[in-house]
């Protein structure tokens, strides 16, 4: 079992700043799936989704880690070193 980075390692969860994503709510843009930065608690969308404001925050901010938004996930994802926690 590999051990994590230090950016998940050190990790909090964060409540969520909005219910939807930040920049989406602003421009009435849709997301597919909603992701909650650990470090500030911005909201934004998924890869998946047309403007992926999840990823635009991460390289504004550098903001490592970001969790889903979506009931039932729990999982931890950061950026700088792509890994994935449960
Ligand atoms: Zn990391
Ligand atoms: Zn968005
Ligand atoms: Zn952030």
């Amino acid at each position: 079992m590999p051990a994590l980075c230090e950016h998940l390692a050190a990790a909090q969860p964060h409540h969520p700043n909005t219910t939807g994503c930040e920049e989406c709510m602003k421009t009435h843009s849709q997301w597919v799936h909603l992701r909650t930065c650990l470090t500030c608690g911005h909201v934004g969308c998924c890869d998946q989704s047309p403007n992926r404001h999840a990823t635009k925050h991460f390289h504004a901010t550098n903001h490592p880690v970001i969790t889903s938004k979506e009931p039932g996930e729990h999982w931890r994802w950061c950026f700088v070193d792509e890994e994935f926690a449960d």
